[in-house]
């Protein structure tokens, strides 16, 4: 017996070791990319990620299940390493049992974890195959897939359990609380011959479902159970939601995005490779839900396959004949996908990528994206106003311009009001620009704007693919921030904000940064602002993706509008940082929507059902979208849009 399972076992880990070392291959066709760097953070990463499970958790049930079957399994390797141990030496002479009580509480856990696993495993199977959740109906060979791999954990813990059980009737081992499961399930064998040929069975198995679980593994969607950690370990570690800068300058550039596999990074083709393919992303991603054809799942399986398929097919690439254009312009870049994605892979920078290929090296996008590039290069801002007009929101408002002032007097200065596109030309949303500046002066705030010195932040050219175009923007207006010696700046606009804390750093521009609901609530707890006027009225507030998840600045905006008397505040079902995009990020502002529904009337419907009379945004775009939203369902009489700037300055009675 040592000799046939010694050799099943030598077959079994070089098959397995075969499968990685092709695996690593395969990951290697991606680019370099330095993420080997800060080992403890991406150790404390793993615990809470990986470990702890946090990000399953935000969703409790599933997040339960797969907690229970993950530990499971964790503790179930020492039942692996003990019969891997008897295999060789022969029943009965390996064990750990010389670890006293650690032993008998290890095998304790065992049976307990065995008896979740088995039930996790039953709820699992339940939800996929007879209530049907939605985001876990995929192909019949991904269905296949999952029902054989949760039937091969049930056989492997049963037959662990049964092993003990019948190890218990032959007095092998001594039934007591350590074996708590498998001491019931004794009952059912005597201690016979026969029952030393159900242990023999059992012992097999087991061992043989692991090790042939093991080589099953490479070749399923459960081959995250192996790369998950790797790639939690290996995720990001820029600011979240900074996206990574192209070195316009490096020469020995071939291509500035991304077409193919060989143009991702090594961590790209890792995440297609770690994707479990449970459908959490396209579950909140607000593109698929309107019927588009953008699913982010799709995106990381895709980028699997090409992978795998890529030396059978050398003239083909990722980008058109795996991913088509439609799916990459329809993202938002709202990030819901990166958020609840369990094992982080990061979606929205394979995008951007793959929007950067089209982009920069084959010129191929939509014709109004061809506008809004044109419009930034000759107005710096998407619309197309003259760049004159930029500051004529603020004239007769007794608002300084830095260039205007004396050297002295900026000094003074405590800090920039960034006004932004929208805030410059948008009609409706100067009204916005200008309640904020006259809170300022409420309060006393001595700050200043750059008028015709401040351009577009680069934020739609960069979300849009056109880094150049980007990188020419920001350098431009880091140099003029910089010539001023700014070091706080306040601004409306959620994108802006984004920009300018967490990506002009990567081109030398280090400011304090805060989005104005952050300002105003400061305002109003140190007494500068003075909330007295009553509203009574229900409100709904709406976040912004760039706020909520890029900035977690989601308790701010509710804090301030809580100041108000009167005021009531209801919650839409999908808030805070599981809010739902209102459509117009990653510069779909600037685009057309014409497949599927409009993702602002999705989100205009679940606003409206709340029965709130006022929509409360923190952002112009949103504020645009919802508009237009209300408009298109007729409600305008009912219920207005405004931002909490405004709302704030109407409950603000003045003498
Ligand atoms: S960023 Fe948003 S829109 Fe883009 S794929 Fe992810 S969830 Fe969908
Ligand atoms: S990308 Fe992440 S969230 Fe989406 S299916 Fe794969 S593992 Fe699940």
């Amino acid at each position: 017996m040592k000799i046939i399972f010694s050799l099943i076992l030598v077959t079994s880990f070089t098959l397995f070791g075969f499968n990685i070392y092709q695996l690593i291959n395969k990951i290697r066709k991606g680019k370099s990319e330095k993420r080997f760097d800060n080992i403890l953070q991406r150790i404390k990463r793993v615990l809470v990620i990986a470990f702890a499970q946090t990000k399953l958790l935000r969703d409790p049930i599933p997040g339960l299940l797969h907690l229970g079957i993950y530990w499971g399994f964790i503790t179930l390797l020492f039942a692996v390493i003990e019969s891997i141990g008897e295999g060789l030496l022969g029943f009965g002479k390996f064990s750990f049992s010389f670890l006293g009580t650690t032993y008998k509480v290890i095998t304790f856990t065992q049976e307990i974890f065995c008896l979740i696993v088995l039930l996790s495993i039953f709820v699992a199977l339940w939800r996929r195959f007879i209530s049907k959740i939605n985001r876990l109906q995929v192909s019949s060979s991904a269905s296949f897939d999952a029902a054989l791999i949760l039937f091969w954990i049930a056989a492997i813990v049963s037959t662990l359990l049964l092993q003990n059980a019948t190890r218990i009737s032959l007095h092998t081992i001594t039934a007591n609380w350590q074996y708590p499961i498998s001491s019931i399930l004794s009952n059912n064998f005597a201690n016979s011959s026969t029952t030393i040929l159900f242990e023999t069975t059992f012992w097999w198995s087991h061992i043989l479902l692991v090790l042939g679980f093991l080589n099953y593994l490479p070749n399923s969607k459960h081959l995250h159970i192996l790369t998950s950690i790797p790639n939690v370990y290996f995720s990001s570690l820029l600011p979240k939601g900074a996206l990574k800068p192209i070195n316009l300058s490096d020469e020995t550039l071939t291509t500035f995005g991304a077409k193919d596999i060989t143009d991702l990074s090594w961590k790209q083709l890792l995440d297609g490779y770690t994707c479990t393919e449970c459908g959490r992303c396209d579950s909140v991603c607000p593109a698929h839900l309107t019927g588009k054809t953008l699913s982010p799942r799709k995106i990381v399986t895709e980028t699997r396959r090409r992978t795998d398929e890529k030396n059978f097919n050398p003239e083909n690439t990722l980008l058109y004949n795996y991913i088509t254009e439609d799916e990459l312009w329809a993202c938002t870049t709202c990030m819901a996908c990166v958020y609840e994605c369990p094992v982080m892979i990061e979606h929205v920078d394979e995008i951007v990528d793959l929007r950067r290929g089209m982009v920069l090296d084959d010129s191929r996008f939509p014709p109004e994206v061809k506008t809004t590039f044109e419009n930034l290069e000759r107005n710096f801002t998407p619309w197309g106003f003259s760049h004159d007009t930029r500051a004529n929101w603020a004239e007769g408002k007794n608002i300084n311009s830095f260039f205007t002032l004396s050297e002295e007097e900026r000094n003074q200065i405590e800090i920039l009001f960034w006004v932004g596109c929208a805030g410059a030309y948008d009609e409706r949303y100067k009204r916005v620009t200008q309640s904020f500046a006259e809170l300022m002066n409420l309060a006393k705030i001595n700050f200043a704007i750059l008028g015709k010195e401040e351009k577009c932040t680069g934020d739609p050219a960069r979300r849009l693919g056109n880094e150049y175009l980007a990188q020419m923007l920001i350098t431009e207006n880091v140099g003029t921030l910089n010539s001023y010696n700014i070091k706080k700046i306040v601004t409306t606009c959620p994108h802006c904000f984004h920009s300018l804390k967490k990506e002009y750093p990567q081109f030398g521009g280090n400011y304090e940064v805060v989005h104005h609901t952050d300002f105003l609530l400061k305002l109003i707890d140190d007494g500068k602002l003075n909330v007295n006027k009553e509203k009574k009225e229900r409100l709904t507030y709406h976040d912004s993706c760039y706020l909520a998840r890029y900035n977690n600045v989601i308790d701010a905006p509710r804090d301030v509008l809580k100041s108000i008397p009167g005021l009531e505040i209801v919650e839409m079902p999908r808030s805070k940082d599981k809010g739902l995009c209102c459509g117009a990020g990653g510069g779909r502002m600037w685009m057309e929507e014409t497949i599927g529904k409009r993702i602002n009337i999705e989100r205009t419907e679940e606003a409206l059902s709340t029965n709130a009379s006022t929509i409360g945004v923190g952002c112009p775009f949103c504020l645009t979208m919802l508009n237009d939203g209300v408009k298109a369902k007729e409600a305008s009489e009912k219920v207005t849009v405004k931002d909490i700037a405004e709302i704030i300055l109407e409950s603000i009675e003045r003498n």
